[in-house]
């Protein structure tokens, strides 16, 4: 008989609110998912509090939620994730900090989080510029993607209340504070000289500092193999996302033309799990970034468009390819909820949908609405749920 097989499927930040530009509806309420309903009508749905009790709405906690770990014991920081994405392993004596090249002004008002959304490559020589001038034995600069870069430091530098540079937009830069709060500060005021003479040698970075916050030491995440007891693949164009594969030994598999945007290459997504299950894995984890990025940019249509596309692209041949490996469970639900009418992240619970190919569950209705009245469960706890444990 042929081994169970398990999808994990996450449209990130997919949940949502009434909108009015909808009539009143929601995203999920107002998609055209026949496939998606029918999964609903038979198995079980409920909600899932991927967001631990005060913890922040990030999708970090969220995907370590769903990734069977719960937040509150494993989650260290959004850096050292970011940090396992690019490859990096941290030592015991070591934290990771989240580098941003921003943008502040002249009257210390934060311009831009973004630092101008230099390209990666324009980037990269303005981070190892860095690390020429500023590197020491003690902290390291990294090149990551476009304005999100790693500075590896030591321990006691982690001692510090950094806040995030997308919360300060538009408004006056608020230093570090704590213990460590003045070599943070040293290192993101030298590196001004710096990126000024970048700019001087004709480096096309506007960014005129860099911003260190998120920074944690490498969480200690049992393999997922070794927790779970089975072997998974993972698909996703986020490096967030990505990192958490990395620390949990998955099998992080890169598609061509999956880009975290609505453009994504959905098929390829899609095709690839399914290679992954034929290939041998018993689980495997599709993360589509694009109804979340229609949350922050509170456009309604491409978040119904990037549900359609996940019923009709992903689920519709995701299902019948699954038919034909043999028996399968499937489990939906996203990290957390971006509502477009907020464009960014709530802690709120989330729907989830559970399928298992070889018996009908309860049934329902996969919407906000149609999970308003279920107790919302541990997020963490839907992982071992999907296995049968
Ligand atoms: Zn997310």
């Amino acid at each position: 008989m042929a081994p169970m097989k398990y999808v994990v499927c996450v449209p990130d930040g997919c949940a949502d609110e009434p909108v009015a530009a909808l009539g009143g509806k929601t995203p999920l309420q107002a998609a055209h998912t026949p496939t998606l309903d029918v999964l609903a009508a038979r198995g079980e749905v409920g909600r899932a509090a991927v967001i631990p009790p005060g913890m922040p709405p990030g999708s970090d906690v969220g995907n370590m939620s769903i990734f069977g770990y719960d937040p509150a014991r494993f989650h260290t920081g959004r850096a050292p994730i970011e940090a396992a994405a690019l490859g990096l392993r941290l030592d015991p004596d070591q934290v990771a900090f989240r580098c941003n090249l921003v943008t502040v002004g002249d009257d210390g008002t934060m311009v831009d989080f973004a630092g101008g959304h230099p390209g990666t490559e324009d980037a990269a020589a303005v981070i190892a510029r860095l690390q020429a001038r500023l590197g020491t034995d003690e902290i390291t600069f990294h090149p990551g993607v476009q304005y999100r870069h790693i500075v590896v430091a030591p321990k006691a530098w982690a001692d510090a209340e950094c806040v995030p540079p997308h919360d300060l937009s538009d408004k006056p830069v608020v230093a570090p504070t704590g213990p460590a709060a003045s070599k943070l500060q040293a290192v993101m005021d030298a590196s001004r000289d710096v990126l000024a003479a970048a700019r001087a040698d004709g480096s096309p970075v506007t960014a005129n500092q860099v911003w260190l916050w998120g920074q944690g030491p490498q969480p200690q995440m049992t393999p997922f193999r070794d927790a779970f007891g089975v072997e998974a693949g993972l698909v996703t164009a986020v490096d967030l996302v990505r990192g958490l594969g990395v620390l949990t030994d998955m099998d992080v598999v890169e598609v061509e033309g999956a880009t975290g945007w609505y453009d994504t290459n959905y098929e390829g997504k899609r095709d690839a799990a399914l290679a992954g299950l034929e290939a041998g894995a018993d689980l495997f984890v599709v993360h589509v970034e694009a109804t979340d990025e229609a949350g922050h940019a509170g456009d309604h249509e491409e978040k119904v468009r990037a549900l359609e596309n996940w019923d009709r692209r992903i689920l519709a041949d995701l299902v019948d390819g699954l038919d034909a490996l043999g028996d399968w469970r499937l489990l939906l639900l996203p990290d957390h909820a971006t509502p477009l009418e907020l464009k960014t992240h709530t802690p709120d619970p989330v729907p989830y949908l559970l399928v298992d190919s070889r018996t009908d569950g309860p049934g329902g209705v996969y919407t906000e609405e149609g999970v308003a009245d279920a107790d919302a469960l541990p997020g963490h706890q839907l992982l071992p749920r999907l296995l049968g444990r």
